[in-house]
């Protein structure tokens, strides 16, 4: 029989709490292979669902974007010294009042040729102090949802409309997202990611350019820069009234169609 120690057994009995709010509640158990336990002689299997099934690494390759922004030939070779490089523009930031409350700037994290975008509101208290997006309560939420999709976090890219935490953890103003979104839009085109997943109506906003209730951009797949973009509610939303996270699991499932991943069937809902 396999023994977890306690952080693992905590983390999976979170993982199969989310899977359950989803409505996923057929679990399988894979037989451990031999090799497959770890050093400390663990066993630990990930419960299976039909959306996790497919091993990460055999998600379809990248499709081709049509009307990409238009690119120099050496971002498009190396997207990772793209990044660094808008970080490096980035540099000690003063542009806005936020960067006075800052520890950390929070400029993004992941894998810079993902085809999976998530785009969040700015830094909460923990990502302030660790420099990451979506590392507090709301980011292992984010990750729960990511892994239902059967992906990986490292899979993905997860940036935010701001990079410095504003006070109290409230919305950006208009005058600091609109400084500090032309950054984020500049780590798009470079990532280029086949679909967007904009977190929150502080996401929409600034990536749409209009104010426009939650409920009037949900449930469909916005055309924007020449990416999908699909809107669903913020995790820390859904943790405030998780009744709404089988709403949030539909749009992340458009979400997956777009991305050609393989949806749960009927009958494992
Ligand atoms: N909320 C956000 O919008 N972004 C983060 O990085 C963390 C919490």
């Amino acid at each position: 029989m396999a023994l977890l120690d306690p952080a693992t057994r905590q983390a999976l009995e979170a993982r199969l709490r989310f899977y359950r709010e989803l409505g996923l509640t057929d679990f399988y158990r894979r037989p451990a292979a031999a090799g497959q336990a770890s050093a400390a002689g663990l066993v630990v299997s990930e419960p299976e669902t039909q959306s996790n099934l497919e091993e990460p690494d055999s998600i379809p390759p990248r499709k081709p974007i049509f009307s990409p922004p238009p690119i120099s030939e050496a971002v498009e070779q190396d997207r990772a010294a793209a990044l660094r490089l808008i970080r490096e523009d980035i540099g000690d930031c003063t542009r806005c009042a936020l960067h006075k409350g800052r520890n950390k700037l929070v400029f993004g994290d992941g894998d810079p040729e993902a085809r999976l975008m998530f785009v969040g509101e700015g830094p909460g208290a923990d990502e302030d102090a660790q420099g990451l997006p979506f590392v507090g309560r709301a980011g292992q939420l984010l990750n729960n949802m990511i892994g239902a999709m059967g992906l990986k976090r490292e899979q993905v890219y997860i940036a935010n409309v701001v990079k410095c935490r504003p006070p109290q953890n409230r919305t950006p103003e208009p005058e600091e997202a609109n400084t500090c979104s032309p950054f984020l839009f500049r780590q798009i085109d470079v990532i280029r990611p086949e679909v967007i997943v904009a977190l929150g109506a502080t996401a929409a906003t600034y990536l749409l350019g209009q104010r426009q209730p939650l409920a009037g951009l949900r449930g469909r797949v916005h055309s924007w820069r020449g990416s999908k973009l699909i809107v669903t509610y913020h995790p820390a939303f859904l943790l405030r009234d998780p009744r709404q996270k089988k709403e949030a699991w539909a749009d992340l499932q458009i979400a997956m169609r777009e991305l050609g991943l393989k949806l749960p069937s009927k009958s494992e809902v």
